[in-house]
């Protein structure tokens, strides 16, 4: 047998729950009122995994989906149904076209030279403008003389910068957006992600793209008891050893002993998306749920977690990290985003 052929069983995974993610989906096309959610599901669906993601909310009914780049795109373009459409948010470059004239997704257009290129196509496009977020988009000016006869746009979007926060910003991009959209004759108008599904339904149009509250993230209180979280990182234990008073533990003793107890030491840490953040922070916890801190700095490739509560453990054993993301978040200074994006690919993947 040659050696690449010999399973080497992973030391960190993440299980996925199925039908969190599909009543995610299901609550936030709920909350979008007469408008249908879609689906961002760049960046490999924020570290889940875009292939699984995509196909389990087709069969949901999600039929909107929006990707990065044109390599998402082909990556997903075997599994697409005839049905959804995919959307390339950061537009299509002068290299793109050779790819883009497939047929597999739409572009969406993010600047008049983008427009210029895409026209002589004659294909489906979606057209981004810029409602003061000032990231990609057109400006409503350019957009007033301009002649959009030939053009098959679907999708008219454009795009919130603070929906998680209450702010004037909100209703002023709002307002933005409702002078420009009807300059470019779309299909269909979009505006909110996830936050902006919770702003309430002058902020629907016709489609909604939630990304993170698909996937767990909860920025705003009206989202806080609906969505459920999805993701769970596990690690196995690699060793189990007991300290004595005094004893210090990891880079820089950050954590120093002040009973005797056992800690566990696990093998995830900061290239697996757990950054040091959680050093002195982090909880994890048993299947009895025992809550499980983790001592001082969470090192590249282990963490040491206090398991006083749960002294049966042994080595090879798992525990779960404690991921709720907003509480993650404040724990840890990252965003939901990172926290969930960051995961990396040493875990072993799985859907439950
Ligand atoms: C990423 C993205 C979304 C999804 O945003 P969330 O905050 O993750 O819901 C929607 N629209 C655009 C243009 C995006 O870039």
């Amino acid at each position: 047998m040659s050696d690449n052929r010999i399973e080497i069983p992973a030391t960190v995974k993440l299980r996925l729950d199925d039908n969190a993610l599909t009543a995610n989906w299901r609550k936030l096309d709920e909350m979008s009122g007469s408008a249908t959610a879609g689906a961002a599901i760049k960046a490999d669906a924020y570290g889940l995994g875009a292939v699984e993601v995509l196909q389990r909310l087709q069969t949901a009914g999600c039929k909107d989906f929006y990707v990065a780049n044109w390599q998402e795109a082909r990556e997903l373009a075997p599994y697409v149904d005839q049905s959804s459409n995919i959307s390339v948010l950061n537009g299509i470059r002068a290299e793109d076209m050779p790819y883009a004239m497939t047929g597999v997704a739409k572009p969406v257009l993010n600047s008049m030279e983008q427009v210029r290129r895409w026209r002589e196509t004659g294909r489906p496009c979606d057209v981004m403008i810029d409602s003061g977020m000032n990231r990609l988009g057109i400006a409503a000016a350019d957009t007033k003389q301009f002649d959009w006869s030939g053009f098959d746009i679907d999708i008219v979007m454009s795009h919130l910068a603070s929906a998680d926060e209450d702010t004037t910003q909100n209703s002023d991009q709002l307002d933005q957006f409702l002078s420009s959209m009807p300059l470019v004759p779309g299909k269909r108008a979009s505006l909110s992600n996830s936050a902006g599904i919770a702003l309430g339904q002058a902020y629907h149009f016709d489609c909604t793209r939630p990304g993170l509250s698909l996937y767990g993230g909860k920025q705003r209180s009206e989202l806080a008891n609906v969505i459920q979280q999805v993701v769970f990182p596990q690690a196995q234990i690699l060793q189990i050893r007991n300290l004595r008073t005094g004893d210090r533990v990891g880079y820089n003793a950050k954590y120093t002993a002040k009973r005797d107890h056992p800690i566990a030491i696990l093998a995830m840490g900061y290239a697996d998306g757990y950054l040091r953040g959680f050093s002195n922070t982090g909880m994890f916890v048993d299947d009895d749920q025992n809550e499980l801190a983790v001592l001082g700095r969470v090192s590249m490739d282990l963490i040491a977690i206090d398991i006083t509560a749960a002294p049966h453990l042994k080595e090879s054993a798992w525990v779960t990290a404690k991921y709720d993301l907003p509480i993650a978040s404040s724990q840890s200074g990252l965003s939901q985003y990172e926290l969930i994006t960051g995961l990396g690919n040493r875990y072993a993947r799985y859907w439950v």
